[in-house]
């Protein structure tokens, strides 16, 4: 009964902790800095594991009892290798000066499960949240075997109720403060997505109202100058300059059009298109930029196929990709496109070598107006593509390293003739 108590208690605390610190880490959502996150998570799991040991249960006159597992297997989870060694050393420190022969099981502990952490938490957060809550849940399982059941075999203070009580509650709590976690990062990463979304939202309206204001002025220039150009009375000279200026409001009208193509009212081709001649095609219309910039374009197909959609907001999408990688390398550099398929999916990978992006920088693309380029830039660009590719039913990926380069990826559901 003390047992169960004193991990209810340590269950409380750290239920608490992780309200107060979601609190106070609410207010400032808007801060991207992936550096801060991890030492509040260090600071955090550290806190928590204090309070753990100092409210810890005795069992034997060498061991003690407590949760302390629950913070350094999620700090340590969720912070990555340096906030893993961090809590280990925090832990073991906390726990030498309490004594007896306990310290040398924890040493153990500590050691073998920051190793399991350290191999896991890179690919955490690959894996599906059913998968991840699984992972923690038997993980605590299998600490309270070592942790309980093998000492007290071995120290003959063994008594399965207290053992069964043990297992329980912390594979138990592991779970649910695994899941509350869950819950509050989905929060999260929902509200920064609602932002997103709510510039969006403004960009589409005001697309909408300007295809209304400038195309139809452009619309009448366009066939006034089209009846100058069929006038037989008006000198040749006068008819070059117009079918000069034909040609440029078309430019223009076409630049409206690719603004608007994320604006609501569109037409939209859906047909099945092979993404090779897309790529071909874009290649061609970016080459003349990549020369001024002293960039060469090299592509590859390994394996590709048919995609399903509208071909030229696809076009868009590569343009976009392209025109950014071509600006990201003022200096020259080497642009590729490759593309690769699996069972299901067609995979484009457009890599730069040029300057690359910060993670911050990384989590923000997409939204509109965010552009580093000055006067230069829109910040549209890869918001339309976000837009264009997750309404072809594909996904965008973004890795760069920052002077190195940058890859975009591109996936799409690959179309297979019933
Ligand atoms: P724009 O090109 O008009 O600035 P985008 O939405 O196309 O707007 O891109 C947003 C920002 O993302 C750019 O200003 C640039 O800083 C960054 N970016 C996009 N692609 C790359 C890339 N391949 N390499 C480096 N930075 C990039
Ligand atoms: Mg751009």
């Amino acid at each position: 009964m003390v047992l169960l108590t004193g991990l209810l208690i340590n269950l409380l605390f750290i239920l608490l902790l992780i309200l107060l610190a979601n609190m106070l880490l609410w207010k400032k959502h808007t801060s991207l800095q992936i550096k801060y996150r991890k030492t509040h998570i260090f600071l955090l799991s550290s806190a928590a594991i204090i309070q753990c040991i100092l409210l810890s249960v005795p069992i034997d006159e060498h061991f003690i009892y407590d949760l302390r597992f629950i913070p350094f297997l999620l700090g340590g989870l969720y912070g990555g290798k340096y906030v893993t060694i961090g809590l280990a050393i925090t832990l073991v420190s906390i726990r030498i000066p309490l004594g007896g022969d306990g310290i040398w099981l924890t040493i153990l502990l500590v050691i073998l499960f920051s190793t399991i952490i350290i191999k896991m938490s890179d690919k955490f957060f690959n894996k599906h949240m059913r998968w991840r809550l699984a992972v923690t849940t038997i993980l605590a399982l299998g600490y309270s075997i070592i942790g309980f059941l093998l000492p007290a075999i071995y120290y003959d203070f063994i008594d399965f109720i207290h053992y069964g009580t043990y297992a329980f509650i912390l594979s138990l709590s592991t779970y649910f403060v695994s899941y509350l976690l869950e819950i509050l990062r989905t929060i999260y990463v929902l509200q920064l997505e609602a932002v997103k979304y709510e510039k969006m939202e403004i960009v589409s309206h005001l697309a909408a109202s300007i295809s209304h204001e400038v195309r139809n002025p452009l619309t009448a220039v366009k066939g006034f100058l089209q009846l100058i150009l069929e006038d037989q009375k008006i000198p040749e000279n006068i008819k070059t300059y117009s079918s000069l200026a034909l040609e440029e409001t078309t430019r223009a009208s076409n630049i409206i059009n690719d603004y608007l193509t994320f604006a609501k009212p569109h037409q939209e081709k859906q047909i099945v298109f092979g993404i090779e001649e897309e790529i071909e095609k874009c290649k061609e219309i970016i080459t003349p930029l990549a020369l001024k910039n002293d960039v060469e374009v090299y592509k590859a197909f390994f394996h590709s196929g048919k995609i399903m959609g509208d071909p030229h907001k696809f076009r868009q999408v590569l343009l976009n990709v392209c025109k950014n990688a071509i600006e990201a390398m003022p200096n020259g550099g080497t642009l590729s496109i490759l593309t690769s398929s699996t069972d299901t999916s067609i995979l484009i990978h457009i890599t730069d070598t040029g300057y690359g992006m910060s993670p911050q920088h990384i989590a923000r693309l997409g939204e509109p107006y965010f552009s580093l380029k000055d006067q230069k830039g829109t910040g549209l660009g890869m918001m339309v593509v976000f837009k264009i590719v997750e309404g072809m039913g594909g996904a965008v990926r973004v890795s760069s390293e920052e002077h190195v380069g940058t890859t975009v990826y591109l996936t799409f559901p690959i179309y297979k003739e019933q």
